[in-house]
């Protein structure tokens, strides 16, 4: 081995969801929206003027960062923006966590946060759902670094009603708390809510799924200016021009056409509470699902099984080999036409076997 192998950092990756190059298939694996984005995406990208791809684009992202302060009803110096909300959580450990006590996240989770820690060396703790996959607030009462969690969480669809968030709060003056957001538009109220009360509380919301733009990266922290202008430090100190020129353009046409994204969220909403009533007459169990996704079991099929019988018919949804959560399937919510090629095969095989 040459010695300077012995220098290279090694860090174990994050392993995203499935991305086939085949478009026949259903693909209900990560979480993204099954609609277009807003018309007035698709306008600002026709009237893009491509001979300005010459220049650097504007490092604050200022346009999108004011659209985004004015549909939240926040100041702009509360409003951080990223290349989706990956980015935004990436800069906010490395902005927020540098305590030597560890930072305490739940055992069910979204996995990019032990990743994170693990590449910038912050030390961790992984509080343990409840049986029924709900956070127990008492777990973050202790002394610690940092705390994280999604509400919704993910992969599980579970909500915590803002009272748990806020209880987590209460016992966490010291540190930064971080709400990661990616899925309270499909339910449940924003812990944007309590940034009155709480200077340390930072809430992360993204534009991949209740806005159908996951392939354009954008994700925003919303919090207090003093923790906006820490994380502003972090990232120009990384990469100044994170987000492209185009990015920031079709960003602001998005979050300006407030009726599309609600008749968007309300039809999958709509697709989701019909799916529930589905998968229930199959015999499916599942925690309330608050989310664009249901986390469901089925009591007599593992969920391997289950999930190779779909891949095999071509619907791609995501499993995970993990303790507690190895029979449960990760269904995306899609249109009510794919949904209806799921439900068809689930009743098939379930009959059959
Ligand atoms: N947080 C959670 C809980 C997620 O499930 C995801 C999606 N993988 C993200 C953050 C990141 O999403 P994005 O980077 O597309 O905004």
């Amino acid at each position: 081995m040459s010695l300077w192998e012995d220098k290279v950092r090694r860090v174990v990756p994050y392993t995203p969801g499935e991305q086939p190059a085949d478009t026949g298939i259903i693909k209900l694996n990560t979480n993204e929206n099954p609609y277009p984005p807003a018309p007035g995406v698709l306008a600002a990208r026709d009237a893009m003027d491509v001979e300005r791809l010459r220049l650097y684009p504007d490092p604050a992202a200022g346009e999108l960062v004011k659209a985004l302060a004015g549909r939240y009803d926040v100041a702009p110096e509360q409003v951080f923006v990223g290349v989706g909300s990956d980015d935004v959580l990436s800069v906010a450990f490395l902005t927020f966590f540098n305590s030597d006590r560890p930072v305490i996240f739940p055992d069910i989770t979204y996995s990019f946060y032990p990743v994170w820690a693990n590449v910038y060396r912050i030390p961790y703790k992984m509080a343990p759902l409840d049986a029924d996959f709900r956070i127990r607030p008492e777990d973050y009462y202790e002394e610690n670094g940092g705390v994280i969690f999604p509400n919704p969480n993910a992969p599980t669809s579970c909500y915590e009603p803002l009272d748990v968030v806020e209880d987590i709060l209460q016992h966490n003056p010291d540190v930064i708390v971080i709400v990661d957001e990616a899925y309270i538009d499909f339910g449940g109220t924003s812990a944007l809510k309590l940034l009155e009360r709480y200077e340390n509380l930072l809430v992360v919301q993204t534009f991949s799924k209740s806005r159908s733009m996951a392939g354009l990266r954008i994700g925003y922290a919303i919090g207090a200016p003093k923790l906006i202008k820490a994380m502003n430090d972090g990232k120009y100190s990384l990469n100044s021009d994170t987000m492209n020129m185009p990015s920031q353009l079709m960003g602001v046409c998005a979050v300006r056409d407030e009726a599309y994204f609600k008749q968007c969220v309300n039809r999958i909403i709509a697709t989701r509470e019909r799916t529930k009533a589905q998968l229930l007459a199959l015999g499916f169990v599942f925690p309330e699902p608050m989310a664009n996704f249901i986390f469901a079991r089925h009591p007599r099929f593992q969920g391997r099984e289950l999930f190779e019988a779909l891949r095999a018919a071509h619907i791609y949804v995501r499993h995970f080999d993990q303790p507690r959560i190895g029979d449960y399937l990760r269904i995306t919510i899609g249109t009510d036409e794919q949904m209806d090629v799921l439900m068809d095969f689930l009743k098939n095989y379930i009959n059959s076997h």
